[in-house]
This record gives structure tokens, C-alpha cells and sequence, in this order.
């Protein structure tokens, strides 16, 4: 039904529907690691529940999924890490209408046209890591944003993370933990083999990878990272999204070479096209475009939501053809 047609009554039901299924996903998704049902299923029921909350406010509860960055730090055991500055998820769209909508926003904001970086929506999981002079003391994930779990001896046996920088800075960084496509090939067939259950995605593989009691485990697993993003710019030295990820080379962090800074929205077309085709190829897994606002000043005044930055997006591609195929195949059985 169209939410114009709603009643006030039909909504408020619909609403804590909605905000009930999806924490369930979400529960099964982010602390089991195994989700009940495909991305592109979520995404659709939770725009649906974004649109009758923004129009019936009065029903948005705390709880709601559309307010809490996913996944609680509660199950698995491992130590606990607060997060004085938030790990923030990200708002996403669909379209090219909807980024345009995005820009439109972010212009009127800031009262003029600023420049994006875009980057490629690594499918993995986010990552905290703690440098002090140029050391690496201390790595967590996200949890629910606040406090994340502590997987430094995890971290310690991925061969991409330096564990000392190329200069003795003290600084966090984030970015993304992720399992290549071949890792995750080879991951599955041998669960399969064991006779345990594969898994989903390789988000889903690399999340249970890193979580791991035993860190031995994780180093089995094969995982990899990129990193993009401080909240201490100071502290190294750079002021743009696109300088910062040329200072991490430099200190030797690993970060995604195919970022490009554009002046427009109108520019991201080339970019996107090029990376929709390349997606199948590239050796792991991507589910978008980030665009952030290149400058630091401006992402500080744009700010952010209890839940995103508002000078970032990702937009989303298309779910992937092979899943349109299996679903086919289960059709017609
Ligand atoms: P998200 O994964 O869509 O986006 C936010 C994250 O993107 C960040 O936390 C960061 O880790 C990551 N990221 C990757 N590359 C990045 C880059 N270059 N710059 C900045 N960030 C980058 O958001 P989310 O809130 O973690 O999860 C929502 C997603 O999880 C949706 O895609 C949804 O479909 C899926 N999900 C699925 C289920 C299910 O049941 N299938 C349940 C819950 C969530």
C-alpha cells in the first residue's frame, strides 16, 4: 500500500513490523554471521521503513534499526573496546536520482559545489586500528558503533596490516577487513567438505573469521584490509580525503589504488560504469561507491546523523546476476 493512503494505525503496525523483522536479520546477520535472507531483500524493507518513519515521526523508537549502527558487541566472547569517537555506518542509494538528490542536499548545506573523492564499497567489515609511535597497540570492530570487540591478536596475523608504520605517528585509522574471492572459495569448499555450513557472502565470512576466539583460526583464513579513514587528520598532516589516502601509502598502511576525486556529480558516471564492469574481475568483493565530500572542513560541517555521515553515501549496485539465477533455478524445480 502507498504510505499516503495509510492510516495512522496501519503505519504504527507496519512500522514495528518492520522494526522487528529487521532486527531479527539484523541480529542474524551481524552477531551470527549468517544472514536469514539476501542484501537486496533488506535493503528494500528497509528503505520501506526509512519512508513511514520519516512520514509518521511519532512511531521512530529508539531501537529501530534505522537509528543504531548494526550489530551489537555482546556474544562472542572477546574483550570489549569503546569507541570514543562513533563508528558510523553509511546512507545509500539506488540510483543516479537519488545521488543527485544527495549532492542537491549536501550543496544547499554548504552553500557551494564541493569536490567528491569516490572510492570503491569494499564488502567486508570495518575495522579500528591504534598506532601509537608508529605501533600497532590495539585493533576492533565496529559492534554497534560505541563499543566494538577487541581482535588485535586477530589482526596481528593478517600480512596486510603493518603491525609498525613507516614513521613513529600516533594515530587510529579504519578501513575494512575483507576475505579475497579466492579465499573465500577455498574457505567454503573445505566447510563444505567438513560438513559444515558454508558461508553466505564474503562479508559474512570475513566477520566470522575475525571474530574468532582462537586467533590461529583467523590466520587460516587468509584475510585482507584496506584502510580510509581517521578522525585525526592533525595528526598526520592532511586535510583532503584524497591526501589521506596518499599519506596511508606512505606510511605504509594498505588502501585501495582506484579512489578518483571529482568536481561534480554529474562526473561520477564514467567511474561507475567502469567499476560495474570491472566488479566480477577485481580479485575481492565490492558492493558500491562510496562519495564522500574530499574536503575535511566541509565533512565537519556537514557533520553526521546518530547513524551516518552526512558527507558520505554509497550507492549501491544492482544485486548480482547469480543471484537472480539460483532463485530461477529454484522456480522452476
Ligand atoms: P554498509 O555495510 O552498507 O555500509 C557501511 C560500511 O561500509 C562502513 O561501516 C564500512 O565498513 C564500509 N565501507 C566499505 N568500503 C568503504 C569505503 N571505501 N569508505 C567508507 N566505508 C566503507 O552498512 P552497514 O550498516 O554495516 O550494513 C548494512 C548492509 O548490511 C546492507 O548492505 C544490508 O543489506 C546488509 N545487511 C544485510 C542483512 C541481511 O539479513 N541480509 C541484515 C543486516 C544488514
Amino acid at each position: 500500500k502507498e504510505i499516503k493512503q495509510l492510516t495512522t494505525k496501519e503505519a504504527k503496525q507496519e512500522i514495528q513490523e518492520l522494526q522487528d523483522r529487521l532486527t531479527d536479520y539484523g541480529i542474524a546477520y551481524y552477531e551470527k554471521d549468517a544472514p536469514l535472507v539476501e542484501d537486496h531483500v533488506y535493503d528494500a524493507q528497509y528503505a520501506r521503513l526509512q519512508a513511514l518513519e520519516q512520514a509518521f515521526p511519532q512511531f521512530i523508537s529508539q531501537d529501530s534499526p534505522t537509528q543504531n549502527v548494526g550489530g551489537a558487541a555482546t556474544k562472542s566472547g572477546l574483550p570489549k573496546v569503546q569507541h570514543p569517537v562513533p563508528m558510523l555506518s553509511l546512507g545509500d542509494v539506488f540510483s543516479l536520482d537519488e545521488l543527485q538528490d544527495w549532492e542537491d542536499r549536501t550543496k544547499k548545506s554548504l552553500g557551494f559545489q564541493p569536490k567528491y573523492n569516490l572510492e570503491l564499497k569494499i564488502d567486508g567489515l570495518a575495522i579500528n586500528l591504534k598506532y601509537e609511535q608508529g605501533k600497532l597497540i590495539q585493533a576492533s570492530t565496529r559492534g554497534n558503533g560505541l563499543v566494538g570487540e577487541d581482535v588485535t591478536a586477530n589482526v596481528n596475523t593478517i600480512d596486510d596490516v603493518p603491525k609498525i608504520l613507516k614513521e613513529p605517528v600516533t594515530v587510529e585509522v579504519r578501513g575494512e577487513i575483507y576475505m579475497p574471492k579466492a579465499s573465500f572459495a577455498k574457505l567454503n569448499e573445505e566447510r563444505e567438505a567438513e560438513g559444515q555450513e558454508p558461508f553466505a557472502n564474503p562479508r559474512n565470512a570475513a566477520a566470522g573469521s575475525l571474530r574468532q576466539l582462537d586467533a590461529n583460526e583467523t590466520k587460516k583464513r587468509q584475510l585482507s584490509a584496506f584502510i580510509y579513514y581517521t578522525a585525526e587528520p592533525d595528526q598526520i598532516g592532511v586535510t583532503t580525503q584524497d591526501g589521506l589516502l596518499e599519506r596511508f601509502r606512505e606510511l605504509g598502511l594498505p588502501t585501495n589504488p582506484d579512489n578518483r576525486v571529482i568536481d561534480q556529480m554529474t562526473d561520477i558516471r564514467p567511474y561507475l560504469e567502469e567499476y560495474t564492469e570491472k566488479r566480477d574481475s577485481l580479485p575481492y568483493g565490492i558492493d558500491g561507491v562510496v562519495v564522500k565530500v574530499n574536503n575535511f572542513d566541509d565533512q565537519v560541517d556537514l557533520g553526521n546523523t546518530v547513524k551516518v555521515p552526512r558527507w558520505a553515501i554509497a550507492y549501491k549496485f544492482p544485486p548480482e546476476e547469480e543471484e537472480t539465477v539460483v532463485l530461477d533455478i529454484e522456480w522452476t524445480v
